[in-house]
């Protein structure tokens, strides 16, 4: 209900913002987050600055304090996931610098407990419970994609033989098409096949990122699930997708100290992100031009970025102190669409 009061205001974006604990082991322990709020106020100093003269204030619909669990930060996604079955098409993503905690948030630090579950297992768990719980009156039919977009190309993460083949964009795709048609699509029915697929997928990123290292850091991961259902009565059709991104990572790269590779890599990955802040701010405005060209992963995520569609954001801050300057411009970019 609350959901839908703030898709009439804000076209349908909801932000979210979550704080990485310290991780044991780590020596700084001054942090640059001064206060969480139970209204998703959350102020951050600047600490080389004295008293509340570093203080900055910024609200989203939630902030998620670092002793959140899993489970609380999951919590209110249900009614998107219900909103897939009922046809509408869904986008989840996680913004922030690398080690912010972007893929503790959307995939877990395992799958192996279902608490450290991220919202992907999440997700798909509650799409396969509450198509269940439909089934004497609709029947599901649910496929999985899985691609990388890493200096604007599009590669598929789950090809048969991991090849991390190049795909094109069906750029006049409908609402309701398929983006990328030739990645491969992988027919699931459980979470535990989920688990598997998605496995799969993170090997043949990380096989890829010995030559490239840390390459998933530098490379957006899309996850794709389509939903078909089937009106046993009527015979018609209900269809809905949903995309679970877990994005590049958004720290700036000092153009004096990187060359060649490194640099087209910063390049792509600055020019995709605010792509997507130019296309998520075009939509929080009602704007009626979308610049969904700019780039390859507005492209992808078209279909699941305006119109009906509803997009949840995650935007991870890193806790300490010396990251004040990048969890900013993090803030920044959140705020702009928040
Ligand atoms: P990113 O994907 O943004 O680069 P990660 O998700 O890999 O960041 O997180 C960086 C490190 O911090 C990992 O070791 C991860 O397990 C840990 N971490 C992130 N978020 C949390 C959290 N909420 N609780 C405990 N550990 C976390
Ligand atoms: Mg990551």
């Amino acid at each position: 209900k609350l959901f839908n009061e703030i898709q009439d205001l804000k076209g349908n974006i909801r932000v979210y913002c979550r704080i990485r604990p310290f991780l044991p082991g780590q020596r700084e322990k001054r942090t640059s987050v001064e206060h969480v709020g139970e209204n998703g106020e959350l102020v951050v100093a600047d600490r080389s600055k004295p008293g509340k003269e570093g203080h900055r204030l910024f609200k989203f619909n939630k902030v998620f304090g670092s002793d959140a669990t899993q489970a609380e930060v999951y919590s209110d996604t249900q009614p998107l996931i219900r909103s897939v079955l009922d046809g509408y098409n869904v986008c989840i993503f996680a913004y922030g610098q690398t080690g912010s905690g972007k893929t503790y948030t959307m995939t877990g630090p395992n799958s192996s407990t279902k608490e450290n579950w991220g919202v992907n297992y999440r997700a798909l768990n509650d799409l396969f419970d509450i198509s269940q719980r439909r089934k004497s009156s609709i029947t599901y039919e649910i496929g999985v994609q899985m691609v990388e977009i890493y200096n604007e190309q599009v590669r598929d993460l789950l090809s048969s033989d991991g090849s991390l083949k190049k795909l094109g964009i069906m750029t006049h795709s409908q609402p309701n098409g398929l983006a990328v048609p030739d990645a491969s699509m992988h027919p699931v029915k459980s979470t535990s096949d989920v688990i598997q697929l998605m496995g799969l997928g993170h090997k043949n990123r990380v096989v890829s990122a010995t030559a490239l290292n840390e390459r998933s850091s530098r490379s957006h991961s899309v996850v794709t699930v389509h939903v078909r259902g089937t009106d046993l009565k009527t015979g018609s059709a209900l269809i809905g997708n949903l995309h679970l991104v877990d994005l590049a990572g958004s720290e700036r790269v000092d153009r004096s100290e990187v060359i060649g590779d490194r640099l087209k890599e910063a390049q792509h990955i600055n020019k995709s992100l605010s792509a997507l802040g130019d296309v998520i701010f075009a939509l929080s405005q009602k704007s009626s031009h979308v610049p969904y060209r700019n780039s390859k992963l507005t492209q992808v995520l078209q279909s699941s970025l305006g119109g009906q569609a509803k997009t949840l954001m995650f935007v991870q801050l890193n806790p300490e102190t010396s990251s004040y300057s990048e969890s900013l411009s993090t803030l920044k970019f959140a705020e702009r669409v928040a």
